[in-house]
């Protein structure tokens, strides 16, 4: 019936089944913790969706918040006339931003949110007649969407290198090296001293040429790498030290995951400029945010002198029905404490993670807040099939989970109950066993 549309009638790119070909699942509903497919069969969300469905699917506020917006107020040309929404959900998102960081652009997509982070930052340093300052530099293994700043800036070569990218991007080295952190709990120990690549790159371009330096404070695509302790103070320090500006990319970690509203506040570490997208409307709609320190927005909106750098906005930045899902998922994280859950959640997660530990082929575990990976020893003729095995597997045992090559990433709702912590763990556990 409807249900089921025939696919070999459509090709997309992306279609939900790309990589699933031997286990093809189609979405056909979404309540709370679970998927139902079209076939009937009930799908644990290990992944929060990608990363954003924090408060579990189809929350009820959220629904009724955007029906109400559609039918009232569907669409504003906000080049020519604005409406009350964005300015309510800024002030709201501004109360859980981490200091000074409460000047807030909207964008509907996480790579929308990178590009206009780095045009922001070019803005900045032109706007103090710094123009000279157009590197943007990135680090190794990071991912930052899929727009042309964003695979300039992003470190997983296969989305760049098809691409002529911005000129002058460069990228210092990744933080981490799983093999040292083997099985380690909390932050790695080793590895600050990798924050220091940066003057590698001042000394070689010069620091004068620098715009900003954009990470991930926990890599969430290239298999949830959290950052060694004191990684991001150095980080933080050397960009001060060079009139450098500093871009969090909190796509993922932002809205809870870490549990607090973002990792600034998780990690101690305040950025100049922070993108998010996801958590933010839960999902529900697309939408982004950036946030702007006061004074790179005051730089870059209000002159000096009278002109305005920052040239920038999209058809449907704030747009009603976006703020309106956004407002209702607000609500949500603040009323339920969401962000404080994951903090009383988040020592039952690592445990259970941990005891996976001794599984076959399983060579190290990290986890921060309600984000885990488990990284399996590549099987040396078909490197990443272990991992599509265990996705593969897991669908069909009932758990979503995400593969990228051979690490299995974890990221549910927020609203996760115990209970249902150890009914993720319990089938992982059972499907790592049965692969080879
Ligand atoms: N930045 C990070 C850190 C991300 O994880 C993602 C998406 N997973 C993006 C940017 C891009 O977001 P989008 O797919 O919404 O463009």
């Amino acid at each position: 019936g409807d249900n089921r549309p025939d696919l070999s009638a459509f090709w997309m790119p992306f279609t939900a089944n790309r990589q699933y070909k031997d286990a093809p699942r189609l979405l056909a509903e979404a309540s709370g913790m679970y998927y139902r497919t079209v076939d009937g069969d009930e799908v644990l969300d290990g992944t929060a969706g990608l990363w954003c469905c924090n408060l579990g699917h189809a929350r009820e506020e959220i629904t009724q918040a955007v029906s109400r917006q559609l039918a009232t107020l569907d669409f504003a040309p906000t080049f020519q006339m604005g409406h009350p929404l964005p300015f309510r959900l800024a002030a709201a998102l501004s109360e859980f931003a981490p200091p000074g960081l409460d000047r807030i652009f909207f964008t509907n997509s996480g790579s929308e949110s990178v590009d206009t982070a780095l045009k922001m930052a070019l803005a900045y340093h032109r706007a103090r007649g710094e123009g000279q300052r157009v590197r943007l530099i990135g680090r190794e293994k990071g991912y930052h969407g899929v727009g042309f700043g964003g695979i300039s800036v992003g470190g997983l070569v296969n989305n760049r290198r098809t691409y002529l990218t911005l000129p002058g991007a460069d990228h210092i080295a990744h933080t981490f090296d799983p093999e040292r952190n083997a099985f380690s709990r909390g932050l790695p120990d080793h590895g600050a001293e990798k924050a220091d690549e940066v003057e590698r790159l001042v000394a070689l371009h010069g620091a004068e040429t620098i715009a900003a330096v954009i990470v991930e404070p926990v890599a969430g695509s290239a298999g949830v790498l959290p950052p060694p302790k004191g990684y991001l103070e150095r980080l933080r320090a050397v960009c001060d030290r060079h009139g450098i500006l500093l871009i969090f990319d909190e796509v993922i970690t932002g809205f809870g995951r870490l549990g607090e509203p973002f990792a600034a506040q998780a990690l101690g570490v305040t950025p100049d400029i922070m993108t998010t997208a996801k958590g933010i409307t839960n999902g529900a709609l697309p939408m982004g945010a950036v946030f702007a320190h006061r004074k790179v927005h005051d730089a870059i909106v209000q002159g000096p002198p009278a002109a305005i750098e920052f040239f920038h906005g999209y058809t449907y930045s704030g747009h009603p029905v976006a703020c309106a899902a956004a407002l209702a998922s607000l609500e949500i994280y603040r009323r339920d404490g969401l962000f404080t859950r994951v903090k009383s959640l988040a020592g039952l997660w690592e445990d259970r993670l941990h005891a996976l530990r001794g599984k076959p082929n399983v060579i190290d575990i990290r986890n921060i807040g309600l984000m885990g990976a488990i990284e399996l020893s590549p099987r040396p003729d078909a490197p990443g099939a272990r991992g599509y095995e265990v996705l593969v597997r897991a669908l069909k045992a009932g758990l979503l989970v995400r593969a990228t090559g051979d690490i299995i990433a974890l990221s549910p709702p927020l609203i996760i109950s115990e209970d249902e912590i150890g009914k993720l763990f319990e089938i992982l556990g059972g499907v790592l066993d049965g692969v080879a």
